[in-house]
């Protein structure tokens, strides 16, 4: 057994702006809301979202034994999540301008398992960095992080939705558990509803094909477009809007600086191999 104390100043240790720990548990009502989803076509053509859904309801199908969840968060706001000048041409969302966080946090959470063996030698876990099917932002709500706002992402009152998520999946239990937060939320703002130059946000969810995010990060459906209102790789519109974002501090861990500026101009191959722009070029 582990105490929750303990994990959080470990996670602290390796990094991570925010920690929580939830119990395991399954997510049927949110498996029912993703089917809903899909069904009525919002998926549009992200074939992975199709995918693996039973997973993402129940991580005991990922972790055998599974009985807690900790989920960690790094802020990643910078300058470029402050908006671009009104004609910029080729925008870039801010999290795209540091190196691929599929490759930092996972490191992140490899030191943080390590130091948990270290704890405990019987330790046994998985690590998941979004490219793995699990509800990611409902355990991160379900261990206190935030809220999901209406744009369909994690709030969190520090930092906003500028956070970047890691979990990881262990079959060992905590001493207590965090819970989802009572008193902060979206309230009346409806900002980032407005701010979506396509009319993607819907509440608390996204209409993938009308969503620029979407059309330039994932690989569409042939016919499959959108007005990209100049964004070349991901978007920040409904993000740089929020009242949580704009009074989030700037990032201050080194590994999530930007290697480039693409409000000053836009970036070369080499300045982008090793952000996420480059999982697009491979994909
Ligand atoms: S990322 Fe851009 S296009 Fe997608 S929902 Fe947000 S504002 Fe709309
Ligand atoms: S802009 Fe407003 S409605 Fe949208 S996520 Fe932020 S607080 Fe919630």
């Amino acid at each position: 057994m582990f105490k929750l104390s303990q994990i959080k100043e470990l996670a602290h240790e390796v990094g991570f702006d925010l920690c929580g720990v939830a119990h395991y548990r399954k997510f049927e009502d949110d498996r029912a809301f993703l089917e809903g989803w899909i069904e009525r076509g919002y998926a549009s053509s992200l074939d992975y979202l199709k995918r693996n859904i039973e997973c993402r309801a129940d991580a005991n199908l990922l972790v055998e034994g599974a009985k807690s969840v900790i989920v960690c968060a790094v802020a990643y706001k910078n300058s470029v999540s402050e908006g671009y000048p009104a004609d910029h041409s080729a925008k870039v969302a801010s999290y795209a301008c540091t190196t691929d966080y599929h490759t930092t946090i996972k490191q992140m959470l490899f030191d943080l398992c390590k130091r948990l063996k270290g704890v405990n030698p019987a330790f046994s876990a998985r690590c998941f960095v979004d490219s793995a099917p699990i509800f990611e932002k409902r355990y991160a709500v379900e261990a206190g992080l935030g809220w999901i706002g209406r744009q369909s992402l994690l709030v969190t009152p520090q930092f906003g939705s500028f956070v970047l998520l890691g979990e990881v999946v262990m079959t060992a239990e905590c001493d207590e558990y965090d819970k989802p937060l009572e008193t902060v939320g979206c309230g009346e703002c409806r900002r980032c509803v407005d701010a979506c130059p396509n009319s993607a946000v819907k509440e608390r969810h996204i209409d993938t094909s009308r969503c620029i995010s979407c059309a330039t990060i994932e690989r569409r459906g042939e016919g499959e477009s959108c007005d990209l209102h100049g964004w070349i790789f991901g978007c920040d519109e409904c993000q740089t809007v929020c009242p949580y974002n704009r009074k989030a501090p700037h990032f201050t861990n080194p590994r999530f600086a930007p290697l480039f500026n693409p409000v000053e101009r836009t970036p070369d191959r080499e300045e982008f191999k090793d952000t996420p722009m480059m999982r697009r070029f491979r994909s």
